[in-house]
């Protein structure tokens, strides 16, 4: 597990304070509640696919479990409330859960390689 790099944490609290709400659930307190526990946001993990900078962040001391299905099957964390935006070559989606940031997620258009954009790059 790693602090976030400023440049992670910039995109972050970017998203958090003008990315869109596709579900339009999350109120500007919500949004200001989880932005302030963005310092305490370690990353446990990294996409494996080679191509984006994609992590995954927890707020805890050890990475969480891994969510299984009741096959024993790993599935996905899962969030409760997801903000997009877009940037050069890919979108940007931070997907939060339990009141913080659980995965700053870059999916490239295209099967090539991104990287982080920095915050003024994202279109919102
Ligand atoms: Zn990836």
């Amino acid at each position: 597990m790693r602090p976030l790099f400023t440049s992670e944490s910039d995109v972050v609290y970017a998203m958090l304070a003008h990315a869109s709400d596709p579900m339009h659930s999350l109120s500007t307190q919500q949004r200001e509640a989880i932005a302030a526990r963005v310092p305490e946001l370690k990353v446990y993990k990294h996409c494996g696919c080679g191509t984006c900078p994609t992590v995954y962040l927890t707020a805890g001391e050890e990475p969480p479990e891994p969510r299984r299905d009741a096959n024993g099957k790993a599935v996905p964390q899962g969030s409760s409330y997801v903000l997009t935006a877009d940037c050069p070559g890919a979108m940007v989606l931070l997907h939060i859960a339990d009141g913080v940031p659980v995965e700053l997620e870059v999916a490239p258009f295209e099967d090539r390689t991104v990287e982080l954009p920095w915050p003024d790059q994202l279109l919102f």
